[in-house]
């Protein structure tokens, strides 16, 4: 398995694969600090690379920000023109 970016919502290196049952079943990769969640996959290696891949896009998508602190859940939804995190409360 390929490795884990740091995590695109808290920046720290603990992430992990779920999985889930039904429908098939789909991974995902879950934070340990934040509690945030990746996109579902059906396979692991989707799921690390979409982890992977959102965590370069919100970095690529913060490094052009004039203030860094602006950015929040529904700026990113809308940029991205989805949810990007589905966090457990
Ligand atoms: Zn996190």
């Amino acid at each position: 398995m390929k490795d884990l970016a740091r995590c695109p919502f808290c920046g720290f290196e603990d992430g992990e694969v779920g999985y889930l049952p039904g429908g098939g079943g789909y991974y995902y990769v879950h934070c340990n600090c934040c509690e945030c969640r990746g996109p579902t996959c059906p396979t692991q290696d989707r799921a690390v690379n979409a982890w992977n891949k959102l965590n370069e896009e919100l970095m690529a998508y913060i490094d052009r920000l004039e203030d860094k602190t602006a950015y929040d859940d529904e700026s990113l939804e809308k940029l991205f023109g989805r949810p990007i995190f589905l966090r457990s409360v």
